[in-house]
């Protein structure tokens, strides 16, 4: 049996929430790497520095659930604070009180990768167009974000901007200056680019949806895979489904044989475990 990952996921108890899980790993899937939701998505105003603590607490909570449960699924947790969140705390305290409380985030969530309760940080840049001043301040959060991984010795998932070849090396330069090597950074949402990610050493976790998987293996077997799936209750499907990345694997399995399945263990066992450090056994 070949393990299956979505190496970028949330689940919310007000959408399918664990129901997902079990429809994940129904379609043959057995590796989670759930990812902390937004605060406001959660109703969780951040005022105080400790103010991303609940949302962290909701995600460690629903992962412990799945692995306690006979669900056949394992989770890993990646936390951090979401590259939005700069938009509404500036509306709400000032954008250098809301650069404080998010980098109190990301120090946050260090602490629970310390305590290994989570894998990996989470932080990133604007994906639309926002004032030069934001922008700097989103730089220096990511930065630190990057810096906080070096120091605790783990990755980070990055959202950012859509990502082209300058675009990837700038996030590789970044994180040199940052310490971090550039293999420990995974962008999420990525283009099936696997050989300008290779040549830059950033890690390309590649959103499953028509045709992105097989571009990326006709150029590599070095990415992971994801949806993305938000389990939000008020938009159900307008992403990527949890059962998308087993049953995508599946069938390409199935159209390409052997050598697809060969690509497919690096993919799902050998890629995650290189970049986070964790053990992927079925
Ligand atoms: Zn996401």
């Amino acid at each position: 049996m070949i393990p299956i990952t979505d190496n970028h996921i949330h689940l919310d108890r007000r959408g399918k929430g664990i129901v997902a899980a079990k429809e994940f790993a129904n379609a043959g899937g057995t590796h989670l790497i759930l990812v902390s939701k937004p605060s406001w998505t959660l109703g969780v105003q951040v005022t105080e520095p400790d103010g991303f603590k609940p949302v962290f607490e909701e995600t460690i909570g629903i992962a412990r659930e799945i692995n306690r449960s006979d669900i056949g699924v394992i989770v890993f947790t990646v936390l951090g604070v979401h590259p939005a969140e700069i938009t509404r705390l500036t509306d709400q305290v000032g954008q250098k009180h809301a650069e404080e409380l998010m980098i109190r985030g990301l120090e946050t969530a260090e602490r629970f990768v310390i305590e290994n309760e989570a894998i990996a940080i989470k932080t990133g840049r604007p994906h639309y167009e926002v004032s030069d001043s934001i922008w700097d301040a989103s730089g220096r959060i990511m930065a630190h974000g990057m810096e906080l991984a070096r120091d605790a010795g783990c990755a980070v998932q990055l959202h950012t901007e859509t990502a082209d070849a300058a675009v990837i090396a700038d996030l590789a330069a970044i994180a040199r200056k940052s310490g971090l090597p550039p293999e420990k950074v995974v962008k999420h949402y990525a283009p099936p680019m696997v050989k300008v990610f290779k040549r830059e050493g950033v890690f390309p976790s590649v959103l499953a949806g028509k045709g992105a998987i097989e571009t990326a293996l006709s150029e590599g077997s070095r990415f992971m895979m994801e949806t993305d799936y938000i389990d939000d209750p008020e938009r159900p499907g307008a992403v990527l489904g949890p059962k998308t990345v087993p049953r995508r694997t599946k069938q390409l399995i199935e159209r390409f044989g052997e050598e697809a399945e060969e690509a497919f263990w690096k993919v799902h066992k050998e890629n995650p475990e290189q970049v986070y450090g964790i053990e992927i056994m079925v």
